[in-house]
């Protein structure tokens, strides 16, 4: 039979084909429903039985499933509440012929996205089933379009920003700082002797340990500042609105807290340190001379032993 796809609701979008269950008690029904919607390209499977219904609903995912209310064994309601625990992501259509304000207000609060009054119009079933498929279909393009986002900012091993994403972050927070009139501070941190971890333990238990210190700087930042891995094993935190004194005491418990930290990467009580340096802006006026800034103080606390924190400006720190 000839498929009649898509309408002017739907557009393209939703022209995909659906798998549908259809439950009722009822054999005329159930072979109509399934013949009207298998017209329209969708793959459709009909139980007359609720409790088979269910067995079904374990076994196979159904983008949609379209019931009766009034079966016998289990009622309506009740197996909307079921196939909501048991499939949260299937969409459910009730059926009634007691088309109510108060029936379908039931099955919306558990569950149901829609209804369809009996008898079943062929017209108003296509418009309902296309309604439903095509709010899926846009839930899922936003879905897929907020991860692919989210993956192209967020670096794969640590979850932390990744070292595009925090130059958009740093040239936003100049722009903020330089129009609002305020002091924020920019820390490198470069975890010490990282190629002797990878060299003792390997690059697996390495990436361990990468992706536990990010998991402190994660824990440890306030909501407002970003925590990105600016390459390798160093990584740079923009404290937002926060001028170097105040960052100091932040970085200075960071530099302590890494340092302290029991790591699962290892199996005996080895720990790892970082060294971090600190520039505030706008003692350094543009992205670039921050970053050497930060950069410098960076390189001062590695010549001054490592496991230390330098503040750009300072003669000595920590
Ligand atoms: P320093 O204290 O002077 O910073 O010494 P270091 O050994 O940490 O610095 P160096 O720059 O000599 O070595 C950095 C090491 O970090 C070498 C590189 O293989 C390792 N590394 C960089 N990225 C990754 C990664 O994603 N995973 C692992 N396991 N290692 C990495
Ligand atoms: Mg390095
Ligand atoms: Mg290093």
């Amino acid at each position: 039979m000839k498929k009649q796809k898509g309408n002017q609701l739907t557009g393209k979008i939703a022209s995909e084909e659906a798998r549908i269950l259809v439950v009722d008690d009822g054999e005329d029904i159930v072979s109509f429903m399934k013949r009207a919607l298998q017209n329209h390209g969708h793959n459709v499977t009909a139980c007359t039985d609720t409790e088979d219904a269910i067995e079904n609903t374990k076994n196979t995912f159904y983008d949609l499933i379209i019931t009766d209310l009034k079966m016998p064994k289990i009622s309506g309601v009740e197996f909307v509440k079921m196939a909501k625990k048991i499939s949260p992501n299937t969409d459910l259509i009730v059926m009634t012929g007691f088309p109510s304000v108060e029936t379908a207000v039931e099955c919306m609060k558990n569950g149901a996205s829609d209804y369809l009054a009996k008898p079943i119009d062929l017209e108003y079933l296509n418009i309902i089933v296309e309604k439903s498929l095509y709010k899926r279909a846009l839930e899922k393009r936003a879905a897929e379009r907020e991860y692919f986002e989210q993956i192209s900012r967020v670096d794969g091993l640590t979850g932390l920003y990744n070292h595009k994403f925090f130059h958009e972050l740093l040239n936003a927070e100049i722009a903020r700082a330089d129009r609002y009139k305020y002091s924020f501070s920019l820390l490198m941190i470069d975890i010490d002797d990282f190629k002797r971890i990878n060299d003792n333990y390997g690059h697996q238990t390495g990436d361990i340990i990468l992706k536990e210190i990010a998991a402190i700087f994660k824990s440890l930042v306030r909501k407002t500042d970003s925590a990105a891995r600016y390459g390798g094993e160093e990584f740079a935190i923009i404290l937002s609105q926060t001028a170097k004194e105040h960052s100091r005491v932040f970085a200075d418990r960071t530099v302590k807290h890494v340092a302290t930290s029991k790591l699962e990467g290892f199996s005996h009580n080895e720990t790892v340190t970082i060294s971090a340096g600190l520039a505030e802006y706008p003692d350094a006026h543009t992205q670039e001379s921050l970053i050497k800034k930060a950069d410098e103080a960076l390189y001062q606390a590695k010549n001054m032993g490592k496991n230390t924190l330098c503040v750009y400006g300072d003669q000595k720190t920590h």
